[in-house]
Formats: C-alpha cells, sequence, structure tokens
C-alpha cells in the first residue's frame, strides 16, 4: 500500500497525438513496504520521465532513483541502499477504456491529470533485492546468543545457515529446545 500521490498535469498534450511533456522532480515517498523490508527513503526519491500523447493514452517512460534506509535483513544493522528503477506504463483515459486492448496493461485516468506515484513506486520495488544485506560477507547474527557475528565472537555451537537463509530459520527451530530447558 502507497500513501499520497505524485500528480502530473497533462492537459497541455492530451490533445496533440505526437507531444510529449518531461517530468523531472522529487516525489513525495517518504516509507515503502516490500514484503518484510521497511524502506525509509532518506530524501524524496527523484524521477525524471517523459510523458508521451501516443494518440491512444499517455505512455510514461524513464528513471527513478533513490537512497533508502533497510535493515539489513542478516544483522539487522541499517544500512543505505541506493535504488534505480526504471518506469515504464500506460495510461488510457476512461473514455478510451472501452477500446483498449485487453492484452495491454493500462491504468486508466480521468480528467486532465494522472497520478504517477504508483508506477514510480513499483520500479522501486523491482530494485530491492528479496534478502537485503549490508555486506555480501555480511555474518549475522548468532542464532542462539543473539550476538552480532561481525563485531563479536561467541562461543555458541550452531550450524551455519545455508547460504541466503535467515538466521531467524535457525531460530525457529531452536525454540522447543529453549522452552525445554526453561521448564
Ligand atoms: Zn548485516
Ligand atoms: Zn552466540
Amino acid at each position: 500500500m502507497i500513501m499520497g500521490r505524485f500528480v502530473i498535469d497533462v492537459s497541455d498534450i492530451l490533445g496533440d497525438p505526437g507531444t510529449s511533456l518531461r517530468v523531472d522532480e522529487d516525489v513525495p515517498l517518504e516509507r515503502l513496504n516490500v514484503g518484510d523490508t521497511l524502506l525509509t527513503f532518506e530524501k524524496p526519491p527523484h524521477a525524471d520521465l517523459t510523458v508521451s500523447n501516443t494518440g491512444i493514452g499517455l505512455a510514461v517512460i524513464g528513471a527513478v532513483t533513490g537512497r533508502a534506509t533497510v535493515e539489513c535483513s542478516r544483522c539487522l544493522e541499517p544500512f543505505t541502499l541506493s535504488l534505480h528503477g526504471s518506469v515504464e506504463s500506460g495510461y488510457l483515459p476512461t473514455s478510451a477504456e472501452a477500446t483498449a486492448d485487453p492484452d495491454e496493461e493500462w491504468e486508466i485516468f480521468e480528467g486532465g491529470s494522472v497520478d504517477l506515484l504508483p508506477a514510480i513506486a513499483a520500479a522501486l520495488v523491482m530494485e530491492v533485492p528479496f534478502a537485503p544485506v549490508h555486506d555480501e560477507s555480511c555474518l549475522g547474527i548468532c542464532p542462539v546468543c543473539g550476538c552480532d557475528l561481525n563485531r563479536e565472537q561467541c562461543e555458541c555451537e550452531f550450524t551455519d545457515a545455508t547460504d541466503g537463509a535467515s538466521p531467524f530459520d535457525v531460530l525457529k527451530d531452536l525454540v522447543p529446545e529453549e522452552d525445554q530447558d526453561e521448564e
């Protein structure tokens, strides 16, 4: 779910197929949820887009860049993720909705403006790794004592989590044992 809007006035090009306009602006997007990952933008992401009147509808093509703070999926340390997304989306006026090719993916817009925030957010989401890590060699946290293995070395015995797995997968397996210990 995305909060807010990024509405672009397209009334100048609507009546004139072949014309286009440039959008070179900051996007009012502070946070974005991607699965279990929360992105917090350090400053608004920047969009550099061209909106073209194709005669049928509007084609929006361009790039969006941003820097977001996320938690490392292994050690939970916050770090900065640089994102460079490609935006490519099409918009149809409500009047043309009935004649649209159902195989093409169009968003519908009404009046003289289009909200580009969903397309921009989608382009950024595409760039977010499934399990972001602050460093590919991040050792994560110890599944037994919870210490940050990048900073300290503990004496706990545990088998290494398989590559790409979350340290919490190991934690889950350990929970029944811990419960027994506490009894
Ligand atoms: Zn890490
Ligand atoms: Zn430990």
